[in-house]
């Protein structure tokens, strides 16, 4: 299934598109656990997973054979995420055309972050734009982008971070993922600001629930997302107690969710750190009202 007709008939009918996020393993019992908890996750009926792809390109092999193995064998529609950074143009046709055997349509095409000390080899593409339009005109893969409604940190500031995610919209993105952020009104600012420049295609929110004190200053330090005051102040409460403090990240993300599912997102995309526990228990939460 190419995701963006599952976007387009969500438009259509209502049904919001759901889709849970997994990165490889970085050892062999991770891929047992990995693969029960898709398993686990399957029973929710998501529209599609999705693989990281490691940074510098580490995960290369991984990622084809997980996105691989869960389509064919858990029969789930996968997509291989891919970035630019520590592939040749050859390599990443070698990965384009090792998807395509495997039966994959939906490739996420993204930047990268660049390693310190980072040299790119021959040819390589330094923008998600250039992969975009490299895939575009070599195959027939269905694309997402990933986009910022805190803006991309290294962005000088918001309105060029948006003009430059107009030229990847431009060379053939069919739909955006978000990266986490924790409050709505960002997004829905963002939202408004694409819209007003052109970008017309399904722009999906992107939720991580928080999971533990730990895990936020993981996801917070990476990503650059702002923790609003009442968050904050809920999470101060609980702060060595890992169990409340999921409950609370829980509570955030289906009030979260909620609110966007009622003012028309295209669908939730999670961020699942490879854990089924947290999304079952907010799809459990939406499905009460
Ligand atoms: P780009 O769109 O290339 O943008 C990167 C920066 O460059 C931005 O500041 C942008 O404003 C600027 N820019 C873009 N185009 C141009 C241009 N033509 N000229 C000048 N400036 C430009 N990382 C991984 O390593 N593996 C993953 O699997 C992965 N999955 C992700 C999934 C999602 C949904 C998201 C939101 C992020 C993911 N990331 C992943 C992180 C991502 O690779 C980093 O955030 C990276 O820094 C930017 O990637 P991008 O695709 O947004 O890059």
């Amino acid at each position: 299934m190419r995701i963006s007709d599952r976007y387009t008939q969500a438009a259509e009918t209502q049904l919001p598109v759901f889709s849970f996020e997994f990165f490889p393993p970085k050892t062999e019992t991770g891929f047992g656990s990995l693969y029960r908890t898709v398993q686990d996750l399957k029973l929710l009926d998501p529209d599609f997973v999705s693989v990281t792809w490691g940074a510098g390109g580490s995960t290369r092999r991984k990622t084809v054979e997980i996105v691989v193995r869960i389509q064919q064998e858990i029969g789930l529609t996968a997509m291989a995420h891919l970035s630019c950074i520590g592939s040749t143009p050859d390599q990443i046709t070698q990965t384009l055309d090792q998807l395509a055997a495997g039966g994959i349509e939906n490739v996420l095409a993204l930047g990268g972050d660049r390693p310190s000390e980072y040299e790119p080899p021959p040819g390589a593409f330094t923008y998600a734009n250039e992969l975009a339009s490299f895939i575009q005109t070599h195959s027939d893969f269905c694309l997402g982008g990933a986009c910022y409604p805190e803006t991309h940190p290294l962005a000088p500031d918001s309105e060029t971070d948006l003009r430059n995610l107009k030229r990847k919209v431009d060379a053939g993105v069919d739909f955006l993922i978000t990266q986490l952020y924790f409050d709505n009104a960002d997004f829905f600012a963002f939202e408004k600001k694409a819209r007003e420049i052109g970008i017309d295609i399904p722009i999906v929110p992107g939720i991580m629930p928080i999971l533990n004190a730990k895990s936020i200053r993981r996801m917070t330090l990476l990503s650059g997302a702002g923790i609003p005051s009442e968050l904050q102040a809920k999470l101060t409460e609980v702060e060595n107690d890992d169990m409340a403090t999921r409950a609370v990240g829980v509570e955030w993300a289906t009030l979260q969710c909620r609110e966007l599912l009622d003012n028309g997102a295209p669908g939730i995309h999670f961020y699942t750190l490879n854990k089924s526990t947290a999304t079952r228990a907010i799809f459990e939460k939406l499905r009460k009202g």
